[in-house]
């Protein structure tokens, strides 16, 4: 047995949700493409599909310019659960 792998499932959570459009303003649905650091998850790791892994990085793009999600955290801000607030 090799190492434990962090993400097991490899599914597109957008395609299961069956998502076709995305909202900038909507930051909640974003937070399965965001790490702590609110950087943006490599594909390899989330498992999203192409598809919606370009309509992500568009959208929190927009997102980050409208100032709804931060470009870059301080070391010492670094959140466990970061929408944990939203909602
Ligand atoms: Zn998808």
């Amino acid at each position: 047995m090799a190492e434990k792998r962090k993400y097991k499932k490899r599914y597109c959570k957008y395609c299961e949700a069956k998502v076709d459009f995305m909202d900038y303003k909507d930051a909640g649905a974003l937070r399965f493409s965001l790490s702590e650091r609110y950087k943006i998850m490599p594909r390899r790791l989330t498992g999203n599909c192409k598809r919606h892994q370009d309509m992500i990085a568009v959208v929190i793009k927009r997102a980050r310019a409208a100032a709804l999600v931060p470009y870059t955290v301080t070391r010492k801000a670094v959140v466990t659960a970061p929408f944990e607030n939203l909602k």
